[in-house]
């Protein structure tokens, strides 16, 4: 079964997570792929097939190599945003692109143009898959999987290949942020992995965002408004005063890229009494989230202590760290996966990025985990697609990867 045939059949399967649902997984659809790609991965041969009550599937691509080999693991998640329709989702095969518009055919006003999309124009003569206007592809991360389990196959049927065991697993809820909550990296039992969940033909992506999240809630005095005078204070006019005075110019999302960090704030919860402002706080340099979080402090203090009566307290969630400060100490993870992209004749593409992965917790907790490309392009978008061809390619640098691993062990 080729590539394309997997990810068409992932593909119609709604495994949208849920941010508000309190299970593991947060939705039964995600154990329906699971469970389908579980008997897959026993008929393709693996070995140690098990999937948790959690949602996480692991697999074992046993050893060829006639010496040690350190043990290597490839995931994937299952799940696709929550941010947009998943439901009947019908992929729709573009042959032999060449530059014209793609009109998908449930909503003839979603349309993709070379013009519009410079990823797409140089796609010339490849295969072009989207989804048919009204839903996502989920091609983030279902390419990946489907990469995956299409590598794990070739590797099965070529035994005269030598490369030590791989490990899969295929996990949940990574959109929501949890994809790596119950992650048994113990269990797993690789030296590091890789993550298939990456944009265009050769990126290979090491460097994340360090990140953390202040919660501001300021306090005030709520009273009848007819009779507040010299009585009332106003927590949202506080806070108001106080989201005034945040950085815009710079350290702001909209007017930060590459290396630059920003201060964000994202969710406002106001009354009177209590106004509450959450604010993400990102540098790809950890030590510099506490200049920022000292800046956001100040500002805050300083607008509270001009309005007597008026509260503050702050809290600190850490949700995760630059992957990089892991992988710098172990320098071959990465090397090894441009070895294999050059292979694979792919040049690799390494930029920052804005954000996390699974494999930027995963890295602090004991897997170092960098991310490779999966094809993946317009994430979390009517417009999603993928190119058949990089997908065969991103197959074919994951048995390289093997074979770079077994020669240099
Ligand atoms: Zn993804």
């Amino acid at each position: 079964m080729s590539v394309l045939d997997r990810f068409i059949r992932y593909a119609s399967i709604d495994t949208r997570s849920d941010e508000h649902s309190p299970t593991v997984p947060s939705t039964p659809g995600q154990l329906v792929l699971l469970r389908i790609l579980a008997e897959e991965l026993r008929a393709i041969g693996l070995e140690d097939v098990t999937l948790d009550t959690n949602g996480y599937l692991m697999a074992t691509v046993p050893a060829t190599a006639g010496h040690a080999v350190p043990v290597i693991g490839l995931l994937a998640h299952v799940d696709t945003s929550p941010e947009m329709p998943g439901t009947r989702v019908r992929p729709l095969v573009h042959e032999r692109y060449d530059g014209r518009d793609l009109v998908l055919p449930d909503d003839p006003t979603a349309v993709l143009r070379a013009s519009e999309i410079p990823e797409l124009a140089a796609q010339l003569g490849h295969d072009i898959v989207t989804a048919s206007g009204l839903t996502l592809l989920g091609a983030d991360d279902k390419a990946g999987v489907a990469e995956i389990v299409s590598a794990a196959d070739y590797l099965m049927r070529h035994p005269e290949i030598p490369h030590g065991a791989i490990r899969i697993a295929f996990t949940p809820d990574e959109e929501i942020g949890r994809g790596a909550d119950h992650f048994d990296v113990a269990r797993f039992g690789a030296v590091c992995a890789y993550t298939l969940d990456g944009g265009a033909r050769g990126e290979l992506e090491y460097e994340s965002f360090s990140a953390d999240a202040m919660t501001l809630t300021f306090g005030g005095f709520n009273t009848h408004p007819g009779y507040a005078k010299g009585r009332m204070i106003n927590a949202i006019r506080v806070a108001s005063r106080f989201i005034d005075r945040l950085p815009t110019a710079e350290l702001s999302p909209e007017t930060t890229d590459g290396y630059e960090g920003f201060v964000h704030p994202y969710q406002l919860e106001a009354s009177v009494d209590r106004t509450r402002v959450k604010i993400l706080i990102r540098d790809f340099v950890t030590a510099s989230l506490a200049e920022k979080e000292a800046l956001v402090e100040r500002l805050a203090r300083e607008v509270v202590d001009a309005t007597p009566g008026a509260t503050l307290d702050i809290r600190l969630d850490e949700p995760y760290r630059n992957m990089r400060e892991v992988l710098d100490h172990h320098p071959l993870v990465v090397e090894h996966a441009r070895e294999a992209m050059r292979r694979a004749g792919v040049v690799p593409i390494e930029k920052p990025i804005r954000g996390g992965t699974d494999g930027s917790r995963l890295s602090f907790m004991g897997l170092p985990t960098p991310n490779l490309f999966a094809g993946e392009h317009n994430f979390h978008s009517r417009l999603e697609w993928v190119s058949v061809q990089d997908m065969e390619k991103a197959v074919e640098v994951i048995v390289e990867l093997a074979k770079v691993w077994e020669e240099r062990a």
